[in-house]
């Protein structure tokens, strides 16, 4: 008989295992700042009117259930790429953007990770922002990759290090992959302006670094779908081949459904299809193909003009919500210049510790909350909790 004897307990997950926690709280003011989800005013989970529509239209259309093709649903894919590059991007009206569904965002950036393993013709090393995701080191190691950082968060500021940043993209040696937050930092809701954006585009480009793009927040950051694909845009007018991974869970609270993107842009029609061949050879043995409600959903919204308004708008209303009402509340500067559904508080462990412990609030180790956690009636206990414990 095998024995699994010898196999160790693994670290719960940093981020779901707050949610585990969280559950078994009974007390009556516990607060889940954990993992960013849209939450009402009674904190339950909250789904968007136009998501609620397009999900009637799909019963009402009696769709069938058949295999999606192995890179998903076609609909889907084009209405992602046009959200991500924008009409008058010249790879996208060429037809030389290579696109495929996946599972959400991490599934994207797992589908580029094996892809680039296999394909990235240098050194197969993935350079991070400090700090990153808490799953994007586990997704490219699981791919095959060498880790390394670069600096990003500035402690003693509470913003961005630019110039530490632009000395590790100099110094990292040629043809480095550079994985980038478009929008919406995580966790520290720190992003480059726009002009600095520029110069991290020509730096990158002048390098001969390859540019992978996360974007798992577009619409979140400004409130402005456009706006938020700013870097990603640049860098493309500035004729840098990216590699993107997008998600819906957030920005179209979409979470379980798992419905998001990877896409690659290449120079020509015969080396974009032999990149589409390659990415269903990646993907037929991992999961075969991928599943349809999601992606049928976010095509509704996103190709249904009506559905496309109301989505925008109750997006900016959340947002408002969420983070406008809560800026008069909290006392430091850095928490409303941060933007996105995060906020790093610059907490320490300990204190962090003493907040779940003393006031039934969970959060990450790093002090990151989740700002869609928070409502109005319980900003104002979440405002003192911190208060007490950070005095
Ligand atoms: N990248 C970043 C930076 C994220 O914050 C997230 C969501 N927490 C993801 C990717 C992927 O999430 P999902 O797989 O749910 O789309």
């Amino acid at each position: 008989i095998t024995s699994w004897a010898h196999i160790p307990q693994g670290q719960p997950d940093a981020i779901l295992g707050i949610t585990d926690a969280y559950k078994k709280d009974t007390h009556p003011k516990k607060m889940n700042l954990g993992v960013g989800a849209y939450r009402d005013d009674n904190g339950k989970p909250y789904v968007l009117n136009a998501v609620r529509k397009a999900e009637q239209k799909i019963i009402q259309n009696k769709l069938d259930k058949e295999y999606l093709p192995i890179t998903g649903l076609p609909a889907f894919t084009q209405e992602a790429a046009l959200l991500a590059y924008g009409k008058d991007s010249e790879p996208l009206q060429e037809g030389l953007i290579a696109v495929t569904q996946s599972i959400s965002g991490t599934g994207a950036l797992r589908i580029g990770g094996v892809f680039l393993n296999r394909f990235y013709p240098y050194q197969k090393k993935i350079y991070f922002p400090t700090p990153t995701w808490g799953n994007h080191g586990a997704v490219f190691k699981d791919s095959g990759f060498e880790i390394a950082q670069y600096r990003y968060f500035d402690k003693t500021t509470n913003g961005l290090d630019f110039e530490g940043f632009m000395e590790d993209i100099r110094n990292a040696p040629k043809n480095s992959i550079f994985l980038l937050h478009a929008c919406a930092h995580n966790p520290t809701g720190v992003d480059p302006t726009s002009q600095q954006w520029d110069q991290i585009s020509k730096l990158i480009k002048e390098r001969g670094h390859f540019p992978f793009f996360d974007m798992a927040y577009q619409g979140f950051a400004s409130g402005d779908i456009d706006r938020d694909a700013y870097a990603v845009r640049k860098f493309v007018s500035d004729g840098h081949r990216i590699a993107l991974s997008q998600s819906f869970a957030k920005n179209m609270g979409l979470y379980g459904e798992r419905a998001g993107a990877f896409s690659l842009i290449t120079e020509n029609p015969k080396e974009k299809a032999a990149v589409d061949s390659q990415l269903r050879l990646v993907i037929r043995p991992m999961y075969s193909n991928p599943p349809v409600n999601g992606a049928r959903i976010a095509s509704y919204v996103l190709s249904d003009p009506e559905l496309y308004k109301e989505w925008q708008l109750m997006r900016k209303k959340l947002k408002h919500h969420l983070v406008e009402d809560f800026e008069s509340k909290l006392p430091w500067n850095h928490i409303t210049d941060q933007i996105g559904m995060f906020c790093y508080t610059g907490l320490k462990p300990e204190q962090v510790e003493r907040l779940t412990h003393d006031y039934h609030v969970y959060l990450t180790k790093d002090g990151r909350i989740s700002i869609a956690g928070i409502s109005s009636s319980n900003v104002k206990y979440l405002a003192e909790a911190i208060h007490e414990v950070s005095k």
